[in-house]
């Protein structure tokens, strides 16, 4: 038996936290076994998510249950709170959880081997390792920056990750070419604000420089992005993303709303005829385009107007696939203590009635896609044994997927023609 100790890492929240826990796995990886069974671990670090309330909960409830149950039933187990829940809550979290045996929050993360070391009493090695991959399949994401600069008023990111900090374009591409190397066909550039990139760095290189040299790293099939602003959407952007072959015509764009006056009080620029504007400029230029995007509903102030504006908006612009999220005030945010907070039974009806209209236009989309072929990268294999992948316009874990009708091997690329839509997934049969 390795007298190495064995840990796990649970991944809580965004894709973002999962590149943290990949980046966390590869600095734990030279000194310690990392294992996906829980059952075989030492140490369980759970990297949690506090964005919105919802997920603070689910956080707390993951670490109650291992520090009950799982810690008690070996000796010499620990648990370790990692990721946004301690940069959020700090001391106030360490006083009401004497259990957790450390906390390890965003900024001190690089410490994290040394804490796991400590608490086990193993030497750290430090040799240094390739990153290690979360994302489903053959797909890696990689972070290209970390905090934002921006301050919208619902927002708690700023104060959990701190102000922007872009990683170098070599440093990025480094991680690029490990992970093609390493068996990744499909990278996911993300950050809080992947349109920012650069603004912080000598000579403030542009996103689209970053996107065309990542794009052409050798054995790449495709290149994604992920949160990208609105006003961070350049022509050059765009040029990079119709001319680069292995860029992907797909554009998540957090939008949040398209009524003006509820986007100031979220201290965010645009309206509906402006974003309007921009999604023909991208379609021009991006024949084909797949777009995503995120709405908030029931914000404070946001008038019964504002709610039939912004479903009048999700109708008019088509957009592929909408994630709506019921507004939550988060503590310590300026539109927490907003006047004109709109009540949760109002909340609550807004939200469904504009995921409706979403799901409506995002499913009349997906059906338009019935008797085309796309070329699909093969995911794996479903829970019911079904082998699905993805085609360039579905993102991983959020967009749907395409079922296919034969087994095939993870990674691989296949032209498949859809022959049916199930909600936003598709049925495909492989023709090549
Ligand atoms: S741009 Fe995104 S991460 Fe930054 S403050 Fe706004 S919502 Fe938060």
């Amino acid at each position: 038996m390795s007298a190495r100790r064995v840990v796990h890492i649970l991944t809580l929240g965004c894709p973002k936290n999962e590149v943290d826990s990949d980046r966390m796995a590869a600095s734990l990886a030279p000194s310690f076994d990392l294992v996906d069974d829980l059952d075989a671990a030492d140490v369980a670090i759970v990297n949690t998510c506090s964005f919105i309330r919802e997920a603070t909960e689910e956080s707390i409830g993951t670490v109650l249950g291992l520090t009950g149950e799982w810690k008690a039933a070996r000796p010499g187990r620990f648990v370790i709170v990692a990721g946004c829940m301690p940069a959020r809550y700090g001391d106030e979290l360490a006083a009401s959880m004497p259990e957790v045996d450390a906390f390890v929050p965003v900024a001190s993360e690089a410490g994290l081997a040394r804490v796991v070391a400590g608490l086990t009493g193993s030497a750290l090695v430090s040799e240094p390792a390739a990153p290690t991959r979360t994302a489903p399949g053959p797909s890696a994401y990689i972070q290209v920056a970390d905090g934002c600069h921006r301050r919208c008023t619902f927002c708690t990111i700023p104060d959990i990750r701190g102000d922007y900090v872009s990683r170098s374009l070599p440093d990025v591409l480094a991680e690029a070419r490990l992970l093609v190397d390493g068996g990744a066909r499909e990278l996911i550039l993300v950050g809080q604000d992947v349109s920012s990139w650069g603004r912080d760095l000598p000579g403030a290189p542009v996103l689209a420089d970053l996107v065309r040299e990542v794009a052409r790293v050798e054995g790449l099939s495709w290149l994604r992005l992920m949160y990208v602003q609105p006003d961070g959407i350049t022509p050059e952007l765009l040029d990079v993303m119709a001319t680069e072959p292995t860029v992907c015509r797909y554009l998540d764009m957090p939008l949040q709303h398209a009524s003006r006056p509820v986007l100031r009080r979220m201290a965010r620029s645009g309206d509906a005829a402006e974003f309007l504007r921009l999604i023909g400029v991208i379609r021009d230029l991006v024949p084909g385009v797949f777009l995503r995007t995120t709405l908030i509903s029931g914000f404070p102030g946001e008038t019964r107007d504002d709610a039939a504006r912004l479903v009048d908006f999700v109708r008019d612009a088509g957009i592929d696939y909408v994630g709506v999220f019921e507004y939550s005030a988060e503590e310590g945010t300026p539109a927490a203590t907003m006047d004109a907070q709109v009540s949760a039974r109002t909340r609550r009806a807004r939200t469904q009635r504009l995921r409706d209209a979403a799901f409506e236009v995002g499913t009349e989309r997906a059906a338009l896609l019935v008797g085309r072929t796309l070329a699909v990268l093969v995911e794996g294999v479903d829970e019911d044994g079904v082998t699905i992948g993805r085609h360039r316009g579905q993102a991983p874990e959020i967009d749907g997927l395409v079922l296919l009708d034969r087994d095939l091997e993870p990674g691989t690329l296949v032209e498949v023609e859809i022959v049916d839509a199930l909600g936003y997934d598709l049925v495909g049969e492989v023709r090549s």
